[in-house]
């Protein structure tokens, strides 16, 4: 599959569109700009690829909405060479952002369809994540803590501990949380024991699900 002027064409109005609806990072807005989301998809949804949607990617998955993408990016605030744990990586999309961001990622995905199909395609498009991990989310990556972020891309009825407690001193966790549907939740570890939480407003994600199928 290619990368045309038409993708690229589209791209920039999805970059518009991701904008206008209050998405200021420039960084973040070049990595949407940037990244084929085409080539993330099935090919039947190619069409809709620059809508600003969510869509199927098999197993009964989807990949995030871009503005959902860039508003959860935009809340780790990270730095080139941050050390971020995404989980969920599904599709690959928002791994690939933060690639584009200069982060070291980490990136665990508990369907294994969907893990062995990403992990070959990334490193094809140039996106290399430090490590792509097959397993459970919720218990996070304990041997490669602590990490400047963590990125969870599923909707989480419950906050793990594991996560918060897999942050550095300083580092955000980034959490849609609830059952039908979630509030964006930021947890930045002010120290060992204190946790600063902030919400920001409403939005649906697949499940974040506790045991293997
Ligand atoms: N970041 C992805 C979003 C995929 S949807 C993208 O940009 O495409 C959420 C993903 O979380 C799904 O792929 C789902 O399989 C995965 N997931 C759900 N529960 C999980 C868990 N406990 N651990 C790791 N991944 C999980």
């Amino acid at each position: 599959m290619k990368d045309t002027f038409k993708h690229k064409g589209m791209r920039k109005q999805l970059t518009q569109v991701v904008a206008s609806k209050g998405i200021t990072d420039t960084d973040v807005l070049s990595a949407i700009d940037t990244i084929p989301r085409h080539l993330f998809m099935d090919s039947g949804f190619v069409d809709h690829a620059y809508q600003d949607k969510a869509f199927p990617i098999g197993a009964d998955q989807t990949i995030s909405q871009p503005y959902t993408v860039a508003f959860q990016t935009e809340l780790l605030n990270l730095k080139k060479g941050d050390k971020i744990l995404e989980i969920g990586t599904g599709s690959g999309y928002q791994t690939a952002v933060l690639c584009e961001l200069g982060a070291k990622v980490y990136s665990i995905e508990r369907q294994l369809e969907l893990f062995k199909k990403t992990s070959k395609f990334l490193p094809k498009l140039g996106y290399r994540a430090k490590k792509l991990i097959f397993g459970d989310g919720y218990k996070g990556l304990v041997e490669e803590a602590p990490f400047d972020g963590i990125i969870v891309t599923a909707g989480a009825p419950i906050v793990p501990k594991q996560l918060l407690n897999q942050l550095k001193i300083g580092g955000r966790l980034v959490i849609p949380v609830g059952k039908d549907s979630q509030i964006m939740t930021l947890y930045l570890r002010e120290t060992e024991k204190k946790f600063k939480k902030q919400e920001f407003g409403e939005f649906r994600f697949v499940p974040l699900l506790e045991d293997k199928n």
